[in-house]
């Protein structure tokens, strides 16, 4: 049997939010060490997508160090705005100036390269098998072999994403947690190309009739596809094979979906795209988020949402920020992650409910008709002084700064309240003219294995 593990900290997952935890406690004097299923970090930006890094993300990137945050912003690009098309037209646009364009493999490799400078140990071909609460015991599939650790004198800081095994073995095994799950109606896909075209412009951000387009690095275009998974015109776009029909659908659905990322894609991309990895996912509800003075859940595996609210990294960073916070001012105690959890619950509630709300809103008719009447009512009611400015504002446009990043309780109610008054119009109208569609269902694309 081996001895109990020396490290205070566990960290399970090398995502961004487990490199991220574990830079800050090794900061503050604290032994920690990362266990990660996968065999390295990957820095290759075409591996994942396009994400913005949002003020609230930064922040905690400069606590860890302040040239690691001047490192993510020159290996992105400062998003001047947002433009959303439909069809032809411009139908909105939201200014920013605060949020660094980024990929997901490009942030994860950066603060991997700090966790690595610190000397924190990472097991890598380590992959969660079983977690005990009685015995407080860890068990990995490591290479070949099984590997056991007694973690009894150490903490568990659970960051092994929106398919959480941690979340799980807490689902099966405590009786006081529970995590609600809605699954996205969405499977993400990119296409990448090193060309320019005039027709866009580095510095915005698109979204082009359900697409995304924005640089994922200064030299490198993404072209992120959504699959909606109900939609049966969009079932080859899950495929994984490079059939001459496949191609041909594909170059036909982006000429027609996204003409202006036309010239950017290099014929050889219409190919190489059914080898790339898709993303599907899933908005987490968690009626607490940790498990006595024993396990935290924290990013994706607490509270994934959906890309749509551009928070997933920015929220999950943040997570990082108030433990070390709560660490400082209560000390590595039994009470740490009760401490943090009263702390934190409104805020990943509030996060829930517009993760939930933007999740669906992307494949039901019915909200999207409802969300299209809301915002329409509430745009006439800033022209004329009546409605306040977009949450989007607190969260990656020009409200979010430094010196004012609001929690994400007070942006989401801000935002209730505002669409309080017209809800209910909005949403008789839409019954009116539109039928319910289905709730999305799980697939293949769900396995654990296959999340990012
Ligand atoms: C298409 C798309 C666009 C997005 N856009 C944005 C955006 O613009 N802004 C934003 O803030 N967020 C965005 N996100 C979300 C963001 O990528 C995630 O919220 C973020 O990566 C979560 O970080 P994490 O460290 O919590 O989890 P992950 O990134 O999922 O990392 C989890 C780590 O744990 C490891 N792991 C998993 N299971 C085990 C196991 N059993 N044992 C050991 N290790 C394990 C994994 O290999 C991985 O290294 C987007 C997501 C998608 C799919």
């Amino acid at each position: 049997m081996a001895a109990p593990t020396e490290a205070a900290f566990i960290v399970i997952g090398a995502g961004p939010v487990g490199c991220a935890v574990a830079s800050l406690l090794h900061k503050q004097g604290h032994q920690t060490v990362i266990y990660e299923r996968l065999s390295h970090i990957e820095p290759n930006p075409e591996t994942s997508y396009p994400i913005g890094v949002n003020p609230r993300g930064l922040r905690t990137i400069r606590q860890i160090s302040e040239g690691l945050e001047s490192k993510v912003k020159a290996e992105g690009l400062l998003v001047q705005a947002w433009e959303i098309y439909a069809g032809k037209f411009k139908v909105a646009t939201l200014r920013s100036g605060s949020t660094y364009g980024t990929t997901r493999a490009g942030v994860n490799y950066a603060l991997y390269t700090d966790v690595v400078e610190r000397g924190i140990p990472v097991h890598f071909n380590h992959k969660l098998k079983r977690i005990d609460l009685q015995s407080r015991k860890i068990v990995f599939d490591a290479s070949s072999n099984e590997v056991e650790v007694d973690a009894s004198k150490a903490k568990v800081l659970a960051c092994d994403g929106c398919y959480s095994s941690v979340r799980k073995a807490l689902e099966e095994q405590s009786a006081s947690f529970s995590a609600q799950v809605t699954v996205w109606g969405s499977v993400y896909r990119a296409l990448f190309s090193q060309t320019e075209t005039p027709k866009l412009d580095p510095a915005i951000h698109y979204v082009l009739n359900g697409t995304y387009a924005a640089k994922a690095s200064p030299s490198t275009w993404a072209v992120v596809l959504g699959a909606l998974r109900h939609d049966r015109d969009h079932d080859f776009l899950l495929s994984a094979d490079a059939t001459d029909e496949n191609v041909a659908r594909l170059k036909a659905y982006i000429a027609q979906n996204v003409p202006k990322a036309v010239p950017l894609i290099p014929e050889q991309e219409y190919t190489d795209f059914w080898a790339r990895r898709s993303f599907a996912g899933q908005v987490v509800q968690c009626n607490q988020v940790h498990h006595d003075d024993w396990i935290l859940l924290m990013g994706d595996a607490a509270h994934s949402v959906h890309p749509s609210t551009g928070e997933g990294v920015n929220s999950g960073l943040e997570d990082a920020k108030v433990l070390c916070d709560v660490v400082a001012e209560v000390g590595n105690t039994p009470e740490t992650f009760a401490v943090y959890n009263a702390r934190r619950i409104a805020d990943l509630e509030a996060l829930g409910r517009l993760a939930l709300y933007n999740e669906r809103g992307t494949w039901d008719k019915r909200q999207k008709v409802a969300g299209g009447i809301t915002n329409a009512v509430l745009g006439i009611g800033r022209a004329i002084g009546a409605s306040g400015p977009p949450k989007e504002e607190y969260m990656f446009g020009t409200l979010i700064r430094d010196d004012n990043i609001l929690s994400y309780s007070e942006i989401v109610t801000k935002w209730e309240q505002q669409m309080k008054p017209v809800q209910g119009f909005a949403n008789s109208v839409a019954k009116l003219c539109t039928k319910q569609t289905p709730s999305p269902q799980p697939s293949d694309h769900d396995a654990p294995g296959k999340a990012r």
